[in-house]
């Protein structure tokens, strides 16, 4: 009975266990359900969509994008002695920016001050809020346009989303629109 206790174990863990490659929909129950539990957190009581003049704040303060090798081991970090969110080379178009889209929903919700309602930072649960956060941010056209513009990375078209947020600039180079849907269209996983 080894083999089915194993499998038991897998399929609890794999039910139970939330990170930021996790599904959307799984997503977004799990923080839904820590919204119903814990609805004092300070973190449901601001605004959860930033002002695209977001980014500029953050440009004008000296923060940049940085790269590492393919071989680094996060998708994405955050250095803030050198004001530095760094990627990952070689990423998908659509990982660099749901990446990039967390490491800003961190940048802006520092956990400093107290806002997630969690004891620390490093919590899983408080990542699982920031990647939900970035997942949304990373769907809606003028975040998008505006992050990557301001700062200076290649606009890729790969969903409604980014040919929403770069439409004129496709259309610009000559590139064929797809006829995308929102709703089918969208990436959130
Ligand atoms: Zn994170």
């Amino acid at each position: 009975m080894a083999f089915s206790s194993i499998s038991k174990l897998e399929s609890k863990l794999n039910s139970s266990y939330v990170s930021v490659k996790s599904s959307w929909s799984k997503l977004d129950a799990y923080v839904n359900k820590l919204r119903e539990r814990n609805p004092s957190w300070p973190i449901w009581g601001v605004p959860l969509n930033p002002p695209s003049c977001l980014f500029e704040l953050f440009k004008n303060k000296g923060w940049e994008v940085g790269w590492k090798p393919s071989t680094y081991i996060f998708t994405g970090s955050i250095e803030p002695d050198i004001k530095t969110i760094w990627l990952k080379s070689g990423m998908h178009p659509y990982e660099r920016d749901k990446t990039l889209s967390h490491e800003f929903a961190h940048l802006f919700y520092p956990d400093r001050f107290g806002i997630s309602g969690i004891n620390s930072s490093r919590d899983y649960r408080w990542e699982a809020i920031i990647e939900w956060l970035g997942r949304q941010w990373r769907a809606k056209p003028t975040l998008l346009r505006t992050m990557i513009n301001t700062f200076e990375l290649e606009a890729k078209v790969y969903d409604w989303a980014s040919q929403e947020a770069f439409k004129d600039y496709t259309l610009a180079k000559g590139q064929l629109v797809l006829p995308l849907d929102k709703r089918y269209t969208t990436i959130m996983d």
